[in-house]
């Protein structure tokens, strides 16, 4: 597994905005163990304020319920039913979500 800060991570350190899939990756990737290197709550507050910023009730949630396929097998999925690379974001599904050529692992 990488030892490198995924790609949307980078971004928020840097105060860039996020797309919602990058938004989603920094979500998982805070989720499965990132929160630990994010002491302060910066990350925590700016993937917060992303989902704050858009419409809907739920839009983390709604966004997870988009469909997108695997890369490797072609099957579409849900989002929420897809690991997707925290770093080059890139969505497997069950079977394949090893660890993604980039060097993360697939979250989710
Ligand atoms: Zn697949
Ligand atoms: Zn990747």
């Amino acid at each position: 597994m990488s030892t490198e800060v995924p790609a949307p991570i980078a971004k928020l350190r840097r105060g860039q905005a996020l797309s919602d899939l990058e938004a989603a990756a920094a979500k998982l990737w805070l989720a499965y163990g990132g929160a630990e290197a994010d002491r302060d709550g910066i990350l925590r507050r700016a993937v917060k304020a992303h989902w704050a910023s858009r419409t809907g009730r739920d839009p983390y949630w709604d966004f997870l319920a988009t469909r997108d396929r695997c890369v490797t097998c072609g099957e579409g999925y849900t989002l929420e039913n897809l690991a997707i690379c925290p770093n080059c974001l890139k969505t497997y599904c069950y079977r394949h979500k090893r660890e993604c050529p980039c060097g993360h692992v697939p979250l989710g």
